[in-house]
């Protein structure tokens, strides 16, 4: 085991759009938890919303890291899932355990929902961190640093992709070609899914769709986008995924289901939205909120980077040490970037 400091290195987004990097003392460790330090760490959209102050939860100030990978260093005293040295990442959700939801295996929508690295106490932007052991989950052997990044921003498509019901041969269209939209594809595709058109506004990103596995990639400034859409699907979609969830693509979505399809909302709105609800009535359409992710989803999304259906190297397109989160957050905010990532002390990725 490595010998540990008294102290650590935290990242807090200590007030909009600042970036600060705080020495502390480590925290105590109650007997059901782990001390984990920090390998990679993952920028998300809604770590960037969060830092600007329009994520509608996670407001500064806030100790940031929810796509965690990390060792453990040590274990409390009631802990028996994990061992230390094993390489591991947490589920950020921590429900609660005894609300309605969380009795019926719905723990991601839990009425007391705490989520670490989105505004809890503890997040994994930090040398070492604090986490209920239960919410780890030992990542398998010939996982590389990179590919376990993906397993927290895949199991959220996946768990969309579980909510929108059997996808096989069915025309599906994802709105934003960003990481959630692409991790959605990879999702749909191993849900068996029939034809699949992306749209973005950026022509690298419409490329990257292609690059991954999409039938079609449409511009997203198309003058009749929905009916372009319909053209390339040769049908109305079946099911729409909107990962940008903004007042123009939510009226698309309605557009190119048409009638008794499904459209999923994935991407979090940082703005207020609105719906035709005689449209979903009349047309017997389907709206799906779609809210993080569960154990299964976490097993299926290991199940599918297992798989090799998704190229890591190519979806980690920078990364920075913990030093440089702000570098990191700037670099995730521009848009040629997929996946930027946070490396802890001592961690080369190489590229
Ligand atoms: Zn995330
Ligand atoms: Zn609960």
């Amino acid at each position: 085991m490595t010998t540990i400091s008294l102290t650590r290195r935290r990242v807090l987004i200590s007030a909009p759009g600042v970036v600060d990097i705080v020495e502390e003392a480590l925290p105590e460790l109650s007997p059901h938890e782990a001390l984990v330090s920090l390998r990679v760490a993952g920028v998300c959209g809604s770590d960037l919303h969060g830092l600007h102050g329009s994520h509608p939860t996670m407001k500064p100030p806030y100790y940031p890291g929810h796509e965690v990978v990390g060792v453990v260093e040590r274990i409390g005293s009631a802990v028996d899932t994990v061992a230390v040295g094993q390489l591991v990442t947490p589920e950020p959700t921590l429900p609660c355990g005894h609300c309605k939801m969380c009795s019926t295996g719905r723990s991601n929508i839990c009425a007391n929902l705490e989520f670490f690295g989105c505004g809890f106490r503890e997040g994994g932007m930090a040398d070492l961190f604090t986490v209920d052991a239960s919410r780890l989950h030992v990542i398998p052997e010939g996982f590389d640093l990179r590919l376990a990044a993906l397993i927290e921003p895949l199991s959220t498509p996946v768990h969309a992709v579980r909510l929108a019901g059997d996808l096989i041969g069915k025309s599906v269209v994802i709105i934003g070609a960003g990481t959630i939209g692409l991790l959605v594809l990879a999702a749909a595709r191993a849900h068996g899914a029939g034809r699949i058109v992306v749209t973005d506004v950026l022509e690298s990103k419409r490329r990257g769709a292609l690059e991954r596995g999409a039938d079609v990639a449409v511009d997203a400034t198309a003058p009749d986008l929905a009916a372009t859409v319909r053209a390339e699907l040769g049908e109305t979609a079946d099911v729409v995924f909107d990962c940008v969830s903004i007042q123009p693509t939510i009226a698309s979505a309605i557009d190119m289901v048409q009638r008794g399809g499904t459209v999923v909302v994935v991407g979090v709105p940082a703005k207020p939205v609105q719906f035709p609800l005689f449209e979903l009535q009349e047309r017997q359409m389907r709206l799906q909120g779609a809210a993080t992710y569960t154990r299964e989803d976490y097993e299926e999304s290991i199940a599918i980077l297992a798989s090799g259906a998704i190229d890591a190297a190519g979806m980690i397109t920078a990364d920075f040490p913990l030093e440089r989160t702000a570098d990191a957050f700037a670099a995730a905010a521009n848009g040629d970037q997929i996946k930027v990532l946070v490396t802890g002390a001592g961690v080369t990725l190489g590229r």
